[in-house]
């Protein structure tokens, strides 16, 4: 028997919808298939051919791909020289490799609270974390919208701080019309199923500096080098290479590669759908006084990787855990973003205790993400959006 919505009633929809889905076209699986018939499965020409195409995407002198959004978080770090004893300010309103990544280096992240509108970090509370400790700033793109870059990049230039932008949301976004991926110190990207452009997994970090890009390779491998230049012995033969530093197998297969090149011609497509989708949840939650909505900074054109409903707790019976049940019933299958970073038990471990980020604090309570994909249909959208108004009209306080 079918599960009555809690609303009473039938379910919106008798399909379970889920948050995010992939979208991958016969053209994805042919470029796949192409390596696979071919010589070179890793370290073969598509990862030179996905880094040239990330640079003319972002603008960016330099990418380095890799094997995921946290190894190119972890190498970002280690280039920026993060190491033992060092501080590194970010958000607790992500996913937890972007603290993780100051941890691997042996530095203290600290976290930052957000702006209680657009849910960035706000550079306010940056700067006022600062310490002589401080040697990086890892800011979230949350959502795909831009953080506030002009205040970051003075903050970091003042201090002397390396700015990573961690865009594992932000592709596809511009910041005062020019793309996100060329305007931080280093920019990061995930190329997980859930992001906008995906390879299965992988990653890659974005830089304008070539002393920065030189250690991200290293890094990626092994801190293996066959320019002589770097070399500190002669040279045996057309075999040698050398290890100068400590790196990792952070590398990307031509398989990923290939399939993000075919992804990113699509970005265009991905980001027209995913701002109407957008626009249509915003003018369909704008009248309901139950519902938030995410504000933008005025510098952000917002590719939305999430959408985030924010529920007004001083007009709803119910809470968020009830209203996430709610479009259960209605078979909308969301997810919650984020559960603060410093929450979790490792992370006490560590020492850090809670009320350090109220405003994250507070967000984290009332937050549910809707479904937000390319392959969503019209249908699919309106459905969401009848379920939400249906549950905010069915438990308004008052
Ligand atoms: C997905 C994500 C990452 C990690 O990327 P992976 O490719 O899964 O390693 C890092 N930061 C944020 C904000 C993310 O959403």
């Amino acid at each position: 028997m079918e599960k009555p919505a809690i609303c009473g009633g039938t379910p919106v929809r008798d399909s379970k919808i889920h948050y995010g889905h992939q979208y991958i076209d016969e053209e994805d699986i042919r470029a796949v298939v192409e390596v696979l018939k071919s010589d070179y499965l890793t370290c073969g020409p598509k990862i030179g051919r996905l880094e040239e195409k990330l640079c003319r995407v972002t603008g960016a002198k330099y990418a380095v791909v890799c094997s995921s959004g946290t190894a190119a978080l972890h190498i970002a770090c280690l280039a920026a020289g993060v190491q033992a004893g060092d501080e590194v300010i970010t958000t607790p309103v992500t996913f937890a490799a972007s603290a993780n990544c100051a941890l691997y280096c042996g530095a203290r992240p600290v976290f930052a609270d957000i702006n209680e509108k657009t849910y960035n970090i706000d550079p306010a509370c940056v700067a006022a974390c600062v310490t002589e400790r401080t040697k990086a700033v890892v800011a979230v793109d949350f959502t795909g919208q831009s953080v506030e870059l002009d205040a970051l990049l003075g903050i970091c230039r003042e201090n002397g701080l390396v700015l990573i932008e961690d865009g594992a949301h932000v592709i596809g976004t511009r910041y005062r019309g020019r793309p996100n991926g060329s305007l931080a110190d280093m920019t990061t990207f995930s190329f997980h199923p859930v992001k906008t452009v995906t390879g299965g997994e992988g990653g890659a970090v974005l830089t304008n500096s070539e002393e920065y890009y030189r250690r991200l390779l290293l890094y990626r491998t092994h801190g293996i080098t066959r320019d002589r230049e770097l070399m500190e012995h002669d040279c045996h033969g057309p075999w040698y290479y050398e290890q100068i530093d400590l790196g990792y197998n952070y590398r990307m297969t031509d398989m990923q590669a290939a399939l993000i090149i075919s992804q990113l011609d699509k970005l265009p497509l991905f980001s027209a759908r995913r701002k109407e989708i957008v626009r249509r949840y915003d003018q369909a939650f704008a009248g309901l006084p139950q519902l938030a909505l995410q504000q933008e900074i005025p510098q952000s054109d917002t590719t939305r990787h999430l959408y985030i409903l924010r529920l007004v707790p001083e007009r709803l019976r119910i809470d968020r855990r009830q209203f996430f049940d709610a479009l259960s019933a209605e078979n909308i299958c969301c997810n919650v973003h984020y559960i603060p970073t410093y929450y979790f038990p490792y992370y006490e471990r560590l020492g850090y205790e809670r009320g350090i980020c109220p405003r994250a604090e507070k967000l984290y309570e009332e937050i549910i993400s809707l479904p937000l994909y390319y392959g969503m249909t019209d249908q699919d959208v309106e459905d969401v959006i009848r379920a939400v108004t249906r549950i905010a009209v069915y438990f308004e306080k008052g």
